[in-house]
């Protein structure tokens, strides 16, 4: 897998988002020549909540991304839980694992963060270049490139296309993934997918200014409250230090047929709730940044297989979210850390036939982690998305304390996976023996 003379890098990675900018940073941090493509120009938005729970902040802090917060980082101390007119308030866990804060940044400003970082690692970025699809060894079908059209400021072809290359290809290009797509890798129909809509809106002088908690309410009708059916998904609001919070609802369904069936119009129940927020958040139009904009939320390993034939699926293209909470960011640092393990491991393979299974240890890896977690995702998204469950967990477990510790650790997989309480246990304990997603 040496690079040849004719490569030029000893990887390419297709996307700069947070796994794109993980994979480089960690190949780059191996000694590995790294060209990092993106068809945007950074920084650029990505729709998203803006949430770090502690499992992304413990990715991060591997990857030695300075947090300090006079540079802009705000730590939360755990979830506020609103249900109706009700409230709770629960505390990040202390493990040893993951340290004991969330926090939040807008995804124009931690995405830049992320590609400098892997850029100051070593990584060449290559942005405003838009990759079309995958070279591929005539012999063996392997790929060794990439195809991309350079491009103007407005997203236009600026120049002849170009091709890179490079014995392995990561392909960090979200949930679309178009490189993916190309090479024939599609999406299963078998895994949960999510919906989500989020706008910012301005808080200084308002309550909601610098709260110290991520804020999720349970309650989505998809008609008038208390008369209709509770939805499968959440609201949030997530204070981002910056004079903003990102304010946001999404739902979520065992497939993606559902996912289509249930058709509800995401931008109609956002302007629902925010009418009937109170008066004193200032979720107002004039103090509306930006238009309301969603995206879809590949969850559960819903592409596969993660290794093939020299490409590497990390991310939002192997659908790597959570179906618990819609949380990708975390996986998608870690899948590139476990990627560029993987990549780094293969380069001291003498035999083609050592390579190829070392690179596959990627995917093995990957579902070793977090395979039965997801099977218990896709086990609990077929129970909430019936209504009579989603009204009796919102009535009967909120309002017991245990229940939502519990609820907590299991829902933003932040557990001791070895040791700890007996929470820790149970769910360290389900997760093993659980078919693997
Ligand atoms: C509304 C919403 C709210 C969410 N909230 C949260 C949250 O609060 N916390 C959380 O952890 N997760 C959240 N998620 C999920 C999270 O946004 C994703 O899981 C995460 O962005 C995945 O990162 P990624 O690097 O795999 O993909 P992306 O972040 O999508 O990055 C992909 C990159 O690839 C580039 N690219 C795409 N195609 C090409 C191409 N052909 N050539 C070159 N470059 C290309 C894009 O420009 C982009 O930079 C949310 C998602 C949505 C939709």
């Amino acid at each position: 897998m040496r690079a040849s003379h004719r490569d030029d890098a000893d990887v390419i990675v297709v996307g700069a988002g947070p796994a794109g900018a993980s994979t480089a940073h960690w190949c780059a941090s191996a000694g590995l020549d790294v060209l990092l493509l993106d068809k945007a120009a950074f920084p650029r938005d990505k729709v998203c909540g803006d949430g770090l729970t502690p499992r992304a902040v413990a990715e991060l802090a591997r990857m030695g991304v300075d947090t300090r917060a006079d540079d802009g980082w705000i730590r939360n101390e755990g979830l506020r839980v609103v249900a109706g007119s009700r409230s709770w308030e629960l505390a990040w866990p202390e493990l040893t694992t993951y340290p004991g804060y969330g926090m939040a940044r807008s995804r124009m400003s931690l995405d830049h963060r992320l590609v400098q970082h892997a850029q100051a690692s070593g990584a060449k970025l290559v942005d405003r270049t838009r990759v079309a699809g995958a070279l591929t060894d005539d012999r063996t079908g392997r790929v060794v490139g990439v195809t991309a059209q350079p491009l103007d400021g407005r997203g236009r072809a600026d120049g002849p296309a170009a091709t890179y290359r490079a014995p392995v290809v990561v392909a960090a290009d979200g949930v679309s993934s178009r490189f993916a797509t190309t090479l024939g890798i599609t999406r299963r129909d078998d895994r949960p997918m999510g919906t989500a809509v989020r706008t910012y809106f301005r808080t200084e002088g308002t309550s909601r200014h610098e709260d110290a908690f991520m804020e999720s309410h349970l309650e989505l009708w998809d008609g008038a409250p208390g008369e209709s059916n509770l939805l499968p998904g959440y609201g949030w609001i997530f204070a981002l230090g910056d004079g903003t919070a990102n304010v946001g609802l999404g739902s979520v369904s065992s497939t993606p047929a559902r996912q289509s069936a249930v058709g509800h119009d995401y931008r109609a129940l956002m302007d629902a709730w925010m009418r009937n927020t109170p008066t004193e958040w200032g979720f107002t139009e004039e103090n509306q940044v930006g238009p309301v904009r969603g995206a879809a939320l590949p969850m559960g390993f819903n592409r596969s297989p993660m290794y093939s034939d020299g490409t590497l699926l990390v991310g939002d293209s192997a659908g790597m979210v959570s179906p618990f909470n819609g949380e990708g960011i975390a996986y998608a640092l870690q899948a590139g850390r476990v990627a560029a393990e993987a990549i780094a491991q293969a380069r001291t393979k003498v035999s083609d036939d050592a390579r190829e299974r070392t690179l596959a240890t990627y995917s093995d890896r990957m579902r070793d982690d977090l395979g039965g977690y997801y099977t218990l995702g896709r086990w609990f998204v077929r129970l909430i998305e019936h209504p009579a469950v989603m009204r009796a967990c919102v009535r009967y477990g909120l309002p017991r304390r245990v229940v939502m510790q519990f609820v907590l650790k299991l829902l933003s997989d932040c557990y001791e996976p070895r040791g700890g309480d007996w929470v820790d246990r149970v769910i360290a304990g389900l997760t093993r023996v659980v078919p693997r997603a």
